[in-house]
């Protein structure tokens, strides 16, 4: 069954369309399991029927004609119970119904099972049989793991189909998931990013005389392709700052590996052109990245695809034909690299969609810095057909919008002007305090990762940083960086903001944050080796880091060092040793370093309940609620299956919050938020009402916090969540927040809120 069922899903896999997705189950099924009929019946909500959509065993050309309502029939008892429906003898059921167009009166047997993709009715298999007889438990099960495997592959040609038979501007348009990469509204026409053809490259032997001829070549293709990194990187010169620039230097030394310019030329030794030896190589490193668990790994695999393409291309001496952008320029393709972004001629790119990739890739973090509206791994989209297409890139949910009706681009362009006009407006908020209106101060700070991020965050308004994640300018090197790089990176933090307070959070890797050159293999990463624990467990490393974080602060009284992912307090106490240690060395060696003051995360359940422990013996709490809400509620945070049931607004993280607060509080600590919590309007009414005293986060959210500030007086914020403390269901407290931001006239954040 196992093979069959592998089979199977192959064959769907490389089917051209939906048509053809069906009819491969219908034809497989009833083969493998001898019935005489199967059939597949889709879901039409708006209709409210199940629509006959591929068959064998019924009569000739009925697929497509024979529509059964949800409620009639066996096939629309087993859409109302979800559940299979096994009977020897079909016509005697209550619910049987005849369907003269099909022919199906010969069938005794019948055999119905639901299919269901993330608890959505998707449609109905059936499989008949003339000869009455109950279908055995291995055939059941059999059905029910086709059922649930290919689920998401009709879903998934049903989208595609949908892009493609929806070409008029009047239509209703097809939405189609992904995740936010970077937020914003965009409205424009896909251009296609080029992909590279290395698959099409033939093998071509070639005479041992040719052989060195044909390394030159190669050799002149890779310097070519040196010179045009280097000009794309001076193009986005203004855009960026030295440390985004490093992604290019990341591809430069992908360029330069002495392994891999080895093995091509190897190849070529061996008798083969420079094209072919090209494409096994970059072919054999791309399986290796693809192959590794490693989020991070695997993105750079993009990063050699795109390589490949363009030593290609300069090896043919055919350089990529030169493509049109309009003025409003949606890039999309299945691998939006970060060199294809920076192709776009400045002012014409409007926003980002890809088929691959997360938030961590680097054309997200590029387009993020660049103020792009991003979104990406966008199921169910084959990039060529969006081709010269009006798109809608929603970048604060990770939607993109196909084929949208006139109506609907007249419903974004209002929103992305009122968008505009809103953050005009705040913008007003700038000098503004933030402040309730019966004057309680809640410092607003940016959260950073780039240092490039210290610009927005400045003109934010920003009152510091709240949170600085070392862990960027860890991975995007090829190796860890040295005491030195640190410092340099630290004091253009520390001296930006100075006297404002930086918190910057020692290295945090391992769960879905890993570095190119310190691969962990685990089952499990969230709950392996990661932030203080690594950290812990390489104080060579961990010294480094504190030393180059303490000299930085030489003559600034600035730093705040936040310690990430404590569980224990032996960890606390273990940090507060090496940082003891690390202080005492720099004092010695002459640096002019103040003892910093130290937090610790609270992002672990356990974190929680030792909250009063912790605070007695650091300085200050900061709350993750990303990795909070995650560890709480048992739910993977990037985890598309149960991205419905991550609710930082969950009746067990506000009671959470409100412990730590109470803990620290009773300490006389200060207690702030770092994670996307504290960027949504929804939530800042209970962050407030809970006494949180500082919040940070992106800094383009800054003003519309600010706004929601200046609208609660703390009394007012403390009633409100006094009232959803005793609400069970997230839902709810959402509303409930929701409804007290539109009552304050502060409607219009709901909307771009998340
Ligand atoms: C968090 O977990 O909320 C947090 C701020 O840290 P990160 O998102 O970097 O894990
Ligand atoms: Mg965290």
């Amino acid at each position: 069954m196992l093979n069959v069922l592998r089979q199977i899903v192959q064959e769907v896999n490389e089917a051209q369309d939906l048509n053809e997705v069906l009819r491969i189950i219908v034809q497989r099924v009833s083969a493998t399991m001898g019935v005489e009929a199967c059939s597949v019946y889709l879901a039409d909500n708006e209709k409210k029927h199940y629509l006959l959509a591929a068959s064998v065993g019924f009569l000739e050309g009925v697929d497509g004609k024979v529509a059964i309502h949800f409620t009639e029939g066996l096939v629309g008892l087993v859409g109302e119970r979800e559940e299979t429906i096994n009977l020897d003898d079909a016509p005697n059921h209550p619910r049987y119904r005849y369907f003269p167009e099909t022919g199906e009166e010969r069938y005794q047997a019948f055999l119905g099972v639901p299919i269901i993709h993330q608890r959505k009715l998707v449609g109905i298999l059936v499989v008949q049989q003339r000869q009455p007889r109950r279908f055995d438990e291995g055939e059941v099960a059999f059905l029910i793991t086709i059922c649930a495997q290919l689920a998401g592959y009709i879903v998934h040609a049903q989208t595609a189909g949908l892009i493609s038979d929806l070409p008029s501007s009047d239509s209703q348009g097809t939405i189609l998931q992904g995740t936010a990469g970077a937020p914003g509204i965009a409205i424009g026409e896909a251009v296609i990013v080029l992909t590279s053809d290395l698959d099409a490259i033939p093998d071509k032997e070639i005479e041992p005389q040719e052989i060195e001829a044909e390394i030159n070549a190669f050799e002149q293709a890779l310097a070519l392709t040196r010179q045009d990194i280097e000009s794309l990187k001076e193009r986005l010169d203004k855009k960026l700052l030295p440390e985004e620039q490093n992604l290019f230097d990341a591809y430069l030394s992908i360029l330069d590996s002495p392994s891999i310019k080895q093995d091509i030329i190897s190849i070529i030794q061996e008798g083969h052109w420079a094209p072919w030896a090209l494409r096994k190589i970059i072919k054999r490193q791309v399986h290796k990245f693809e192959a590794m668990e490693d989020l991070y790994l695997r993105e750079r695999s993009a990063d050699l695809r795109d390589l490949g393409r363009r030593v290609l291309s300069n090896l043919q001496s055919e350089h990529l034909p030169t493509q049109e952008f309009p003025s409003d320029t949606i890039l999309v393709g299945d691998e939006v690299s970060a060199s294809a972004l920076a192709e776009v001629p400045q002012g014409k790119l409007q926003g980002v969609v890809s088929t691959k990739g997360s938030a961590n890739a680097h054309v997200a973090i590029l387009a993020r810095a660049m103020g792009i509206p991003a979104v990406m791994a966008v199921s169910g989209l084959p990039p060529h057909k969006l081709e010269g297409k009006k798109i809608i890139v929603d970048g604060y949910n990770g939607e993109i919008f196909t084929s949208p009706s006139s109506k609907m681009i007249s419903e974004f362009y209002r929103l992305a002007q009122e968008e505009k006009e809103l953050y005009a407006g705040l913008d007003e908020l700038r000098e503004l305090r933030a402040q309730t209106p019966d004057g309680v101060r809640i410092p607003l700070c940016a959260n950073a990762g780039l240092v490039a991020d210290i610009r927005p965050a400045q003109q934010a308004g920003a009152e510091g940083i709240g949170l600085y994640r070392t862990e960027i300018p860890f991975m995007i090197r090829d190796r860890f960086p040295g005491e030195e790089e640190q410092y340099l990176i630290y004091r253009q933090l520390l001296e930006n903001f100075a006297p404002k307070p930086v918190t910057i959070r020692t290295l945090d890797v391992g769960g879905d944050k890993t570095l190119p050159y310190f691969p962990v293999k685990e089952e499990n990463p969230y709950l392996g080796w990661r932030g203080i624990r690594i950290t812990l467990d390489h104080p060579e490393i961990f010294l480094v880091q504190l030393r180059a974080l303490l000299r930085a602060s030489s003559g600034l009284k600035n730093l705040r060092i936040l310690f990430p992912m404590i569980a224990s307090i032996s960890e606390v106490e273990e940090a507060l040793r090496l940082l003891r240690q690390a202080h005492r060395e720099v004092v010695d060696e002459g640096a002019n370093a103040h003892f910093p003051e130290v937090g610790v995360m609270i992002e672990v359940p356990s974190a929680v309940f030792l909250a009063n422990e912790l605070a007695k013996r650091v300085d200050f709490l900061s709350v993750g609620s990303n990795d909070l809400t995650q560890y709480l509620l048992a739910v993977d945070r990037n985890n598309i299956h149960v991205a419905n049931i991550y609710d930082s607004l969950h009746p067990a993280v506000l009671q959470a919050l409100k412990s730590i607060v109470d803990a620290a509080h009773e300490n006389n600590k200060r207690v702030s938020i770092c994670g996307e919590m504290a960027s949504e309007p929804v939530a800042v009414i209970p962050l407030l009402g809970l006494g949180f005293d500082m919040l940070s986060m992106n800094a383009h959210s800054i003003s519309r916090v600010k706004w929601v500030i200046r609208n609660f007086t703390i009394e007012n914020a403390r009633l409100l969540t006094q009232e959803a403390l005793t609400m069970v269901h997230p839902k709810e407290i959402r509303s409930f927040f929701e409804k007290a931001l539109e009552d304050a006239g502060l409607g219009g954040l709901v909307r771009v809120g998340r």
